[in-house]
């Protein structure tokens, strides 16, 4: 497979028109997608339809290549699809491929060009939105699905001293860590050991567990003082995460609605070479959702 640099110029949009864009998953009918790359669309006067299409993982192959028969110049992928996106791509990113993941793609010629925009916009949201800092932060990762694949990365390269990956199936976690192939800094722990440590200034939560309702069972011990807790999901799904945090002493518990926002924004400017303004729709989409989970 071809790696191309990220965001390289022959990437970008310049049929004219309305382009068609799309985000699959399924469930997707919920999907703040389409929302977003409306008010981005409004605001940088670049039209386009972005719609929802719901699809499997049996389905996806067929409903991509019906998208594309019909002018589809770019699409975003969420749950169950990213790995079988990275499939499916004639060319990816460097930060695809590390990630083994694929949240946004790009019609090129007669194929699609993968790009993983998660972990880029999880550090901005931190640094950029919140003003915090991930530098040097002992920092634990709870997850190794394909989100915590991406966060992984971006994570170290944004200077976190150390990564502990902990996971449901600790196989998964050992295979995160030898994909990144850093063992002065990445380790893995089982996540019944998660008692016996702590000093954690940094913890994201990257395991869907709040989506069914599921407890994470964690520990009092894992902070260090002035910790920042955050949570990749958002909504219901991060309140039990978000309040364990604030009950074990963290100094700033997220959620992962700014990421949401940012990932966009950085999917929006490599289909259309502009990265657009995102307080405004984070500011929309924060008094629309039930309950505010930010700090
Ligand atoms: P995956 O299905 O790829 O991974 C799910 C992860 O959660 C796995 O590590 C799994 O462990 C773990 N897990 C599931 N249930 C439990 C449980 N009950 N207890 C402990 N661990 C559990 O999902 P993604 O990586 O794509 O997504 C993870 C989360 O991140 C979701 O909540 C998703 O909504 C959110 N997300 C948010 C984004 C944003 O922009 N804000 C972007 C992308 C994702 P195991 O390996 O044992 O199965």
């Amino acid at each position: 497979m071809q790696i191309i640099e990220e965001k390289s110029a022959d990437l970008i949009d310049t049929q004219g028109g309305p382009g068609r864009y799309a985000v699959f998953g399924k469930p997707i009918a919920h999907s703040l997608s389409p929302r977003i790359h409306a008010a981005f669309s409004r605001q940088l006067s670049i039209p386009l339809e972005y719609q929802a299409i719901e699809a499997s993982a049996e389905e996806f192959v067929g409903a991509l290549a019906t998208f594309a028969a019909a002018g589809g110049r770019g699409a975003n992928v969420t749950l169950p699809l990213k790995q079988h996106a990275a499939r499916l791509c004639l060319s990816v990113s460097e930060r695809a491929r590390q990630a083994d993941s694929v949240n946004t793609l790009v019609r090129r010629g007669e194929g699609w060009h993968g790009e993983s925009t998660d972990g880029a916009g999880l550090v901005r949201d931190i640094t950029g939105r919140h003003g915090l800092y991930v530098r040097g932060r002992r920092t634990l990762l709870l997850g190794a699905g394909g989100a915590a694949r991406a966060v992984a990365f971006a994570l170290l390269d944004a200077g976190v001293s150390e990564l502990t990956i902990s996971n449901r199936t600790p196989e998964h976690a050992d295979t995160l860590a030898d994909a990144i192939g850093q063992p002065e800094r990445v380790q893995t722990r089982y996540w019944t050991d998660l008692g016996n440590w702590g000093g954690f200034d940094l913890v994201i939560n990257a395991t869907s567990a709040g989506h069914s309702n599921q407890s994470l069972g964690l520990p009092a011990s894992l902070l260090a003082a002035r910790a920042i807790c955050y949570d990749l999901s958002y909504g219901k799904a991060s309140f039990g995460f978000l309040a364990w945090a604030r009950s074990v002493g963290a100094e700033h518990a997220i959620d992962g609605l700014g990421m949401l926002v940012e990932q966009a924004a950085e999917a929006f400017d490599i289909w259309h070479g502009q990265r657009p303004e995102t307080d405004a729709i984070f500011a929309e989409l924060r008094a629309y959702l039930p309950g505010d989970a930010e700090d």
